[in-house]
Parts: structure tokens; sequence; C-alpha cells
């Protein structure tokens, strides 16, 4: 396991340049010196000299982060700030109380036991599985631990996909490991990575995942584990599917729609192309649609003014767009943008992108 001396050639590289506070959404709301990778680092790098100890003051920062990535994109030193960030916060849970108490929440015991209840409770509401004829493409589906509880999802790609038979494989995945990661609990992160990276393995056309979280998690893995092999070139989300296979969608009534755009998520040019297949949809882009939700898990429990404040502006810029209807493709993007609209009373609904075309009137090819 990777320690935080480990990086201290890293921490070393960071210029102080600032360019990481232009990026920083939190920093903008909270110019605190600490809240940017700049001043993160300066913190840690006094760590790892043996000037400062990893006090919760300190952790107190490392929790003050919303793991968007979007200063790592701006790093002109190319520093992996995510993955820094995330080893000490490991370092600092180690030694305390809590972090043991989390890493038994977060156990296999523990959190294995409620998502297999979860997923036994929320079996006979789903679609019954069915032979398939002729399938069109073997899809491995990667279902993020909140759609393995809620079975609405299979419902709607059942619906969505009634003229592409699909064959759709699911090994018994585990959770991606983005709580656990964020939390310190690198152990538990690496179980799980390596359990499901052994069942990802074998004969099919597309890995489809259907939260841009467990999406940009799993593309993380060989940051994390060695000598590993991911199917990049067949990794695709349920989205980017629907736009290749130029499935469309009729609506009897003029719907407004705009798109948030998950932090996690990667690619987005399949989504207007969707929405260019969908008749009596009106797609209206709004202003910083890739702006975060301000949920980030635990963050928005941890931040609770910070991730209102964020979700309240997101929530303003959604109201500017008179749209009927919020879509995104991630399911904690969907508990913020909520969160915003609660607080400044917005109609707008909020939905997956796989709900939204559900709704559909008629779906066809
Ligand atoms: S952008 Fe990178 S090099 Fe510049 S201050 Fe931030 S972390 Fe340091
Ligand atoms: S990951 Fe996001 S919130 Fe965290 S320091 Fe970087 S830009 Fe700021």
């Amino acid at each position: 396991m990777d320690m935080l001396k480990d990086f201290e050639k890293d921490l070393n590289k960071c210029s102080k340049c600032g360019l990481c506070e232009s990026a920083c959404p939190l920093f903008k709301i909270n110019p605190n010196d600490c809240v940017a990778s700049k001043g993160k680092f300066i913190m840690l790098h006094g760590v790892t000299k043996g000037d400062l100890k990893l006090s919760k003051n300190i952790n107190k920062y490392l929790d003050m982060c919303l793991k968007c990535g979007k200063c790592n994109a701006y790093c002109p030193s190319g520093i992996d700030v995510c993955r820094i960030l995330n080893t000490a916060k490991y370092e600092y849970m180690k030694t305390t109380l809590l972090g043991r108490f989390i890493k038994f929440l977060e156990s296999r015991l523990v959190f294995g036991t409620f998502m297999n209840f979860g997923k036994f409770i929320s079996a006979p509401f789903r679609p019954k599985k069915k032979k398939v004829e002729n399938p069109v493409a073997r899809v491995m589906y990667f279902k993020g631990c909140l759609n393995q509880i809620c079975p609405r999802t299979d419902k709607y790609i059942e619906k969505i996909f009634k003229d592409l038979p699909l064959e759709i494989i699911e090994p018994d995945f585990e959770c991606c490991g983005l709580p656990f990661l964020s939390e310190g609990n690198l152990e538990r992160f690496i179980e799980v990575a390596q359990s499901n990276v052994e069942k990802i393995n074998g004969d099919y056309d597309y890995f489809v995942t259907d939260c841009a979280s467990c999406e940009s998690t799993i593309f993380d893995y060989p940051r994390y584990l060695n000598n590993i092999h991911l199917p990049l070139e067949k990794s695709v989300n349920w989205g980017y599917l629907i736009a290749l296979k130029k499935i469309r969608f009729q609506f009897k009534k003029p719907i407004k729609v705009t798109f948030h755009k998950p932090c996690h998520l990667q690619v987005d040019s399949y989504i207007e192309r969707i929405f260019e297949n969908c008749e009596n949809v009106e797609y209206v882009k709004m202003e910083d649609y890739d702006a975060c939700c301000g949920f980030a898990g635990s963050f928005g429990i941890k931040n609770r003014k910070y991730s209102k404040e964020l979700s309240k502006q997101k929530a303003i810029n959604i109201n500017k767009t008179q749209a009927d209807y919020v879509v995104t493709t991630c399911p904690a993007c969907i508990l913020g943008l909520k969160q915003g609209l609660a607080l400044t009373g917005e109609k707008t609904k909020v939905v997956s992108l796989l709900e939204f075309l559900a709704k559909a009137d008629n779906i066809s090819l």
C-alpha cells in the first residue's frame, strides 16, 4: 500500500502557481488556501517532512474536497491530486477510532451483507430474465450500488432496447469501491477492485456501466492495481450505446429538457445526439452544465453549508433553462440536484437518462 511519504517527489513538484485555485469549484465559494490542492499540498508536504502532524485539522481539509478532479486537469505539473488526497486520508483514518469503525461498516460482512439483502428484496420486482434469441450484442453490465437495490433501471433498459435484443451478462460484481476510496479505506477498495477485475473477463461486445462515478472509478483501477487488463476498448455507458444504435424516441407532448454533466463523466458528446433523436423534445444546454451538483458522496454530509451552496447555484442555472426535466447519468448527482431544487423551490423534475427515455410514448429504430 502506498503511503504519503511515497508522494514526496510529487508534492515537491507543486510550483504554487495557483492554477488549481481557479479551477476548484469549492475555492470559488470558500477562498481559503487550504481548500484547493495548492494549500492541501503545502500542509501535506509539511507532514512528509515531519514538520506537521496529520491531525484532525488537516483531515477537515482533506474532507473539504469534491474529488471532482478539475484541478488535476489544470495542474501544469501533472500531479495526481485525488490519489495523494486519498492516500493522506488512508494514513489519517488508520490512526483513529472512527476510521476503524468505518472500516467495519464498509467490510464485506456489513456492507456486503446489506447489499446482498437489498438485491434479495428487490429481485421479485425486476423483469424476469428471458433467454434472448439472436441477440444483437452481448453486454456485460456493471450495475451501480443504487441501481442494484432499485429494480426500476432494469425495466427502463428492457423498454428502451425492446427492438434490439441484448444478451445481458451480470456477474456478481461488488461496489466499484469509490465510497471506500474516498473514506481512506484503501484495503477494502483494493479488495473490491481485484474481485471486480476477475469478473470483467469474458466474451462480450460491450462493457456497460450505468453510473458515471462507477465508470471513472473502474477506469482508475490500473492506478492502484498492477498488471491488470480492463476492456477499455469495449467500455461504454448506456447513453453511448443508445446513441450508437440510433434509437428513436417519440414523445406526444412537447418537453423541454436540460442535462447535468456529472464531474466523473468523461465523455458526454452522445447526449445531444440522443436528444436529436427524440421527437418533441427541446434540449436546452444550461450554463455551467458541467459544474458540480454539490453532493459528492460524503462531502454532502460533512460539508452541509458548501454542499447546499453549490447545489443552489446549480438549481439557479437549471431554472434559467425553464426545462421540465433535468437529466443526468449519476444516481448521486440526482440527490445533489434534488437538494438544490428543494432549496430554491423549483419544480423541475430530476431523472436519470434511462428513466427519461423510458417515458417516451414510442421507441423505435
Ligand atoms: S496547479 Fe498544480 S502546480 Fe499549480 S499550485 Fe496547483 S497543485 Fe501546485
Ligand atoms: S478535486 Fe475538485 S474540489 Fe478537490 S481540490 Fe481539486 S478542484 Fe477542488
